[in-house]
């Protein structure tokens, strides 16, 4: 079954991220071992693990840790906590970061992880355990120079600072360096939590001056209202945009006029939700990707726009904070309405490039301030998306397919110079 006809919620992202994959190689004409090898990941390492619940009991979780692509340095990626992760989805996040750290620059190759759980429903002793243990379980994996997680959905500094706190406990001294996305006070970076949306709003930027628009004039619609939705609307909003609609797991709101985010993120703390948020009118989720709207920024899960919605997409523009929110029929749909899509491998990546800002910090013992972080995570952002603008001029073809020839030929010719070992 082709991911045409599967229901959204069906849609397997690993056949997307290999789908997507196949496409780059083709027009590479990438020698066929080399496609044979990148197709894969590296190593997949599944863990089943107990933990003690408060009330006695013994639960046990099963967990992943998947590394795609080691060729340009030592694995990166965060871990995720859903009710929903499987193996396949951790692959195909494993190797979107393969591409996103190629496209951007940085010297690490591809991981991620993830444990099935939802941890909305574990106590914060629970949390602690489950973080704690699991960290043990794939250790045999991770280390400051072999493999460095950092938050994804569900997780935070907190549970960084666990897993830092684990991996140290371990070896008998304390090492910074084997997790990013940590607090401040334990060798975390400035401007780490802010880094994906402030790298997706850097390319809506430069979006927004290639296609002639004009930022203050552009309405806004956002899916996800985490890390980096919620600061992707603050930081929009900052611009000059007026968001009109936000959303999250229950449901969205929209006003078109305009909604006041500050306001939006105080009630959603007080009520868990931003629905029944006063002056603006409930949506569902489903609508919120079709409001009528400039610039539309996915920041929530996977296969959210598919060839069911495609059609019915308003915004001229699309910046994808989220990893895997569009389809590839949905991308050829969008790409026949003269749609600009910025793919995720280009327009999330300034939380992994922070994170390497983060990593380097740790591994010299040194502190940046803020106003460094920002300047070079500007200087990185604006120079891939410019990169990937000029291929897909001169190819005339979409930024995803330009972004996967950047990022794969490079992962490709570091892959082809180091050699097949033996
Ligand atoms: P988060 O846990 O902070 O927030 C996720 C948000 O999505 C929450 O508001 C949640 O309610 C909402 N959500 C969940 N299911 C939803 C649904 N079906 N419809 C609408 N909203 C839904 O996570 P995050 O870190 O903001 O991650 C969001 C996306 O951004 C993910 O795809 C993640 O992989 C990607 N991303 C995050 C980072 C990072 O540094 N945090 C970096 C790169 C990419």
């Amino acid at each position: 079954m082709t991911t045409e006809q599967a229901p959204a919620a069906s849609i397997d992202p690993w056949q997307v991220a290999q789908q997507q994959f196949d496409l780059a190689a083709e027009r590479l004409n990438l020698d066929s071992g080399l496609r044979r090898v990148l197709r894969e990941p590296r190593r997949e390492l599944i863990v089943h693990f107990p933990v003690k619940m408060d009330d006695g009991s013994v639960q046990v979780f099963t967990g992943f840790r998947v590394q795609h692509n080691l060729g340009r340095g030592p694995a990166k990626g965060g871990i995720r906590y859903h009710q929903d992760v499987s193996l396949e989805e951790v692959k195909a996040l494993a190797m979107w970061m393969t591409w996103k750290c190629a496209v951007v620059g940085i010297p690490y190759g591809g991981g991620k992880g993830g444990v099935i759980v939802d941890p909305k429903k574990l106590s914060q002793k629970e949390l602690e355990a489950l973080t704690r243990r699991f960290f043990t379980e794939i250790e045999v994996l991770i280390g400051p120079e072999r493999d460095i997680p950092a938050p994804d959905v569900n997780t935070n500094a907190q549970i960084m600072a666990w897993m830092m706190d684990t991996y140290s406990m371990h070896v008998g001294y304390t090492v910074p360096g084997v997790v990013t996305g940590k607090p401040i006070s334990l060798g975390g970076s400035e401007g780490r939590n802010e880094a994906t949306a402030r790298g997706t709003v850097f390319c809506v930027v430069e979006a927004v001056r290639h296609l002639g628009m004009e930022l203050d004039k552009c309405r806004v619609a956002i899916q996800g209202f985490g890390n980096a939705g919620s600061i992707a609307a603050t930081l929009i909003g900052d611009q000059g945009a007026t968001v009109v609609a936000v959303s999250d797991s229950i449901g969205g709101i929209h006003n078109r006029d305009g909604i006041d985010i500050k306001r939006v993120i105080r009630w959603k703390k007080e009520h868990g939700t931003v629905q029944g948020f006063p002056g603006a009118t409930d949506i569902s989720n489903a609508a919120l990707l079709e409001v009528d709207c400039d610039i539309l920024i996915p920041a929530a899960l996977e296969n959210q726009i598919t060839s069911r919605n495609a059609d019915n997409i308003k915004a001229r523009l699309i910046a994808e904070a989220a990893n895997g929110p569009t389809t590839p029929e949905a991308d050829q749909i969008l790409w026949k309405k003269s749609k600009f899509m910025i793919p995720d491998i280009l327009c999330n990546a300034g939380g992994v490039t922070v994170s390497y800002f983060e990593w380097v910090q740790d591994l010299n013992r040194d502190h940046w301030s803020e106003q460094v972080v920002n300047a070079k995570l500007k200087e990185i952002m604006v120079k891939a998306f410019s990169e990937t603008l000029q291929i897909a001029q001169r190819d005339s073809i979409d930024m995803r397919t330009a972004a996967y020839l950047l990022a794969v030929q490079r992962v490709a010719d570091a892959t082809a110079m180091r050699g097949l070992y033996p």
